[in-house]
């Protein structure tokens, strides 16, 4: 029989929502989530039956393990805890209390439902055959806080055998579950372009360089990347977002500054296209005789599915809340996830948890600046991260 996994959740809901409206009003950037860790830290301690990594991956991880002595299959459940950059446009009662920040990822309902899936399974620990890792990672928006938790060994000792991770969907109605197989968020690498050149007055082009016409037609031109130098059938985006050079109507700058994207789905595709972009900002610099500087900030691999784990996640997706709330097929996207390394090394699935409130049309998307994630879905993901530990060690021995 299964245990009673959301009595365990339900009985502390209103403690555990408490919490997320406390790590949402305070939100931290990329391996500064000092608050929220110590917040999470400080709940994990109150826990009888954990054994606790902390100070990883630059010092805001945490790895808490469940049975850590008990033979018998171990699984990772992971959550991300950092915000972003962005000014809270809400008039919530919890907003964020800092300036030019923000969960706007949702990344504070995540760690939330782990936390309530630490209540649960370790209220339950004598029924899962093996251990559970907890795993509560920083940076996931910039800076590969996956790989580097990875890098600290929480793979490792005991070696985790499969990885799962849920992330909430605005376009997906709470209480439903999306898990599908492959290839379900592109790898990404944002990268810097630094223009150099000779400044000159803007009458007389032709006695320095215009670096703001080779952007320009850098630019332009790079979208043939996309169009007509990588399949079709291979989907690729190559963004430009910021461009910054000049300061006065009459004067052609020294520099200019540029920043984008490269998306891609499949991994070859990816490759080619950095190359290309290479090729592009080459040949522009050749042909305005100036000089380029591309540079790849950070590399995130594409996250694919293992088809046995997200079949894994969409059964027991079906068997707690019923086959009508299960959604297994769907379009990948082209936003990245650092879930993607966990899923480099072990057999690995990131699941969908609805947001969008029951009977809304629309919720604000992911990184929007009115976005909140949805208390009701706490409940939901905490329960699934249960049942899909639970269930996977049981197949394990079966
Ligand atoms: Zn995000
Ligand atoms: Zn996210």
């Amino acid at each position: 029989m299964n245990p009673d996994f959301a009595a365990s959740i339900q009985s502390r809901l209103s403690e555990l929502i408490a919490f997320r409206h406390d790590l949402h009003a305070h939100p931290e950037m990329s391996f500064e989530e000092k608050r929220t860790s110590s917040k999470v830290l400080e709940r994990l301690r109150q826990i009888s039956g954990l054994t606790i990594r902390d100070g990883l991956a630059g010092g805001t991880g945490i790895c808490a393990t469940i049975n850590a002595d008990k033979k018998g299959p171990c699984v990772l459940l992971r959550a991300d805890m950092d915000a972003l950059p962005i000014e809270e446009l809400s008039d919530l009662p919890y907003k964020s209390e800092c300036p030019g920040m923000m969960h706007a990822c949702g990344h504070d309902g995540h760690t939330t439902a782990l936390l309530g899936a630490a209540y649960a399974l370790t209220d339950h620990a004598d029924s899962l055959t093996g251990p559970v890792k907890l795993c509560f990672q920083p940076a996931e928006e910039q800076g590969c806080g996956g790989q580097r938790m990875i890098d600290d060994g929480v793979l490792e000792d005991p070696h985790v055998e499969a990885a799962f991770a849920l992330h909430g969907w605005p376009d997906l109605e709470v209480g439903h579950i999306l898990s599908v197989p492959g290839p379900i968020l592109a790898a990404t690498s944002p990268f810097e372009i630094e223009f150099t050149g000779c400044g000159t007055h803007a009458a007389y082009p032709h006695k320095g360089t215009d670096l703001l016409v080779a952007v320009a037609q850098l630019v332009t031109n790079a979208q043939a990347i996309r169009t007509r130098l990588i399949d079709p059938i291979n989907p690729i985006v190559v963004s430009f977002t910021q461009i910054n050079g000049g300061f006065t109507h009459n004067v052609l700058p020294e520099t200019c500054h540029v920043k984008g994207t490269i998306r891609a789905l499949d991994a070859k595709a990816h490759a080619t296209a950095k190359q290309q972009l290479q090729h592009f900002v080459q040949s522009t610099a050749a042909t305005f005789s100036i000089q380029a500087d591309l540079r790849f900030i950070e590399d995130y691999p594409v996250l694919i599915n293992d088809p046995d784990c997200a079949a894994l996640v969409a059964e027991v997706a079906v068997d707690t809340f019923g086959a009508e709330m299960v959604t297994t097929k769907s379009n990948p996207s082209m936003g990245g996830e650092d879930f993607a390394f966990f899923a480099q090394h072990v057999p690995s699935a990131m699941f969908r948890l609805g947001l969008r409130p029951k009977g809304a049309l629309e919720y604000p998307n992911l990184h929007n600046p009115h976005f909140n994630f949805n208390d009701d879905a706490i409940a939901t993901g905490a329960i699934m991260h249960s049942n899909i530990a639970h269930r996977f060690q049981q197949k394990r021995l079966a």
